[in-house]
């Protein structure tokens, strides 16, 4: 099949799949109102196929001269990883800050199933691994990853008697020489109720008592016993706010129940092997991070402009408490685009796989979720309290009320009244409503907790600093006689010792 249109996708989620959104079974994704408007944030992957601009962008043609979308394309080396880092900033910036959500996700699972296949050495693993990621790029499919177990008690493992059921985590409940039976629930899943198929990985380090838990597979979004429960998302400008002709674009994240599906076994990439079950959770965040990195970008430069629009709107753009708050979102932009790029140019090479470098991807992921609300705090305090307290639309265009609210909440003389209440809609709708909670929230825990961030950068820097402590220790005077472990140390430590000598 190759490529599929815009039209193409849209149509394939018409089917029975079990979505439910506030308390109601939807009976079509693509017409649900609020769901349709996560169908057209998805479908910005398709329509940039389409187009002339994006098309080398979105798509690559393989040595076999088939065209198939850039996220299922097998990266070599950092360019590839860079052209990819392109695609998700330019599709986020298409989606006004959202990314489309659908292939970039699922390529990262996919990706990290792969690299695990190959760390196990098993050759059904890499047989389906290479089987799935040829049925994504054939059909061209969407693919949302569901890691995150709903976990009962978090201080509890999995097969934990002390856990109120033994179904916090997904498990294998039954098995033949056909497929697997899965039963459990996987929570916050972005995009899900209209992919095309769930990638499902775990989510934790094991130990033999949790081999059940141990497992990963795929299946079809509408497969019999998978279950959706949405949360309601942000449908963009009500009637109360000023109207906006651009696309309103944002996604729900689901609920996904497991009520005993059964899976193929060409479709299970895992099933038992705890040991590994960390390699496929960590080669996923190490990966999936950079992917955050990437699309907050495009977020993070809206905040920006918003920020230095208001602050001359309202006319404080030259001050200096003003300007240090304006370049606090100005580093914090350009060290996550440096981040997000460094991790690329330092990609490292994971079960055969070229990956961004991980350490600096989860740096480029902290940096962007430990500073959020910071900036969140700058912006807000430029803006003032208006952004709060202002009038709404309906005030606006009633003719009573206008002539007051265009001479009082004007700014600066060069700008409209109207415009200015615009670009505090904006700053409420995205920062200060139900939407920015989200945000916040997002910006903490999607792609994993701070801590989560912590763990692995702690990790990934454990070899410098021990080389960092030699150096410390030779500069302190104390002897040191191991070696340096990192190459680049070796002749600097060489000649240090030489010197002194
Ligand atoms: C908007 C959004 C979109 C998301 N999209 C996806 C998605 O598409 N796919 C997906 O798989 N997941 C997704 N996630 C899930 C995300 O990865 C999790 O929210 C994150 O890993 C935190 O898990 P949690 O929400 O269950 O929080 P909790 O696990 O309850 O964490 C809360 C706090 O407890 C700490 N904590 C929890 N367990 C432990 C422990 N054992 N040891 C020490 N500290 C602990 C955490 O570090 C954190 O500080 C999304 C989340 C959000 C908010």
């Amino acid at each position: 099949m190759g490529l599929r249109t815009l039209e193409e996708y849209v149509s394939s989620l018409q089917d029975d799949r079990a979505v439910y959104i506030l308390g109601e079974k939807v009976e079509d994704v693509t017409t649900d109102p609020m769901l349709e408007i996560g169908v057209k944030t998805a479908g910005i992957d398709y329509r940039m196929g389409e187009m002339d601009d994006f098309r080398d962008l979105a798509t690559v043609t393989t040595d076999s001269g088939e065209a198939i979308s850039r996220y299922y394309y097998v990266p070599k080396d950092s360019e590839d990883l860079l052209k990819r880092h392109e695609l998700m900033v330019t599709a986020t910036r298409l989606g006004g800050g959202v990314i489309p959500f659908t292939k970039d996700v699922g390529s990262d699972a996919m990706n990290a199933v792969s690299i695990v296949a190959n760390i196990m050495g098993k050759s059904e693993y890499l047989e389906r691994a290479e089987e799935y990621r040829r049925h994504l790029q054939k059909n061209d499919l969407s693919v949302a990853c569901a890691m995150t177990d709903v976990k009962g008690d978090r201080g509890k493992h999995p097969s934990s008697p002390e856990q109120a059921h033994p179904d916090y985590y997904v498990r294998v409940v039954d098995r033949d020489d056909k497929g697997i039976v899965v039963r459990g629930a996987k929570v916050h899943i972005t995009a899900a109720p209209y992919c095309n198929e769930i990638l499902v990985l775990p989510c934790r380090n094991l130990s033999q008592a949790d081999a059940d838990y141990a497992v990963s597979f795929a299946v079809d979004a509408g497969a019999e016993g998978v279950v959706q429960i949405c949360h309601p998302m942000d449908r963009g400008p009500g009637a109360l706010e000023f109207p906006v002709d651009m696309p309103w674009r944002m996604h729900t994240d689901s609920l996904i129940i497991f009520d005993d599906v059964f899976v193929p076994w060409e479709r299970v990439f895992l099933c038992g092997e705890y040991d590994a079950a960390l390699h496929l959770v960590y080669n996923f965040a190490y990966i999936h991070r950079h992917t955050a990195a990437s699309y907050r970008i495009p977020m993070s430069e809206a905040m920006l402009g918003m920020a230095y629009a208001i602050a001359k709107y309202n006319g404080v753009l030259r001050y200096a408490h003003v300007r240090k708050k304006l370049v606090e979102i100005m580093i914090y932009v350009d060290t996550l685009k440096s981040m997000a790029n460094a991790s690329c140019i330092n990609a490292v090479v994971h079960g055969g796989l070229p990956i961004p470098n991980p350490k600096l991807s989860n740096i480029a992921k902290y940096h962007f979720a430990n500073n959020y609300h910071n900036c969140v705090k700058a912006l807000q305090d430029i803006a003032g309290g208006i952004v709060v307290t202002g009038p709404t639309y309906k005030d606006y265009m009633n003719p009573e009320e206008k002539p007051y609210i265009d001479k009082y909440l004007g700014g600066t003389a060069d700008v409209s009244t109207e415009d200015r209440l615009r670009m505090l809609q904006l700053i409420r709708r995205v920062f200060a409503s139900d939407l920015g909670g989200y945000s916040e929230i997002l910006a903490l825990h999607a792609e994993g907790s701070l801590a989560a961030q912590e763990l692995m950068v702690f990790g990934e820097s454990l070899a410098e600093a021990e080389e960092y402590q030699k150096m410390a220790e030779m500069a302190a005077g104390i002897q040191v006689d191991t070696p340096p472990t990192l190459p680049e140390y070796e002749k600097v430590y060489k000649a240090l010792r030489e010197m002194r000598d």
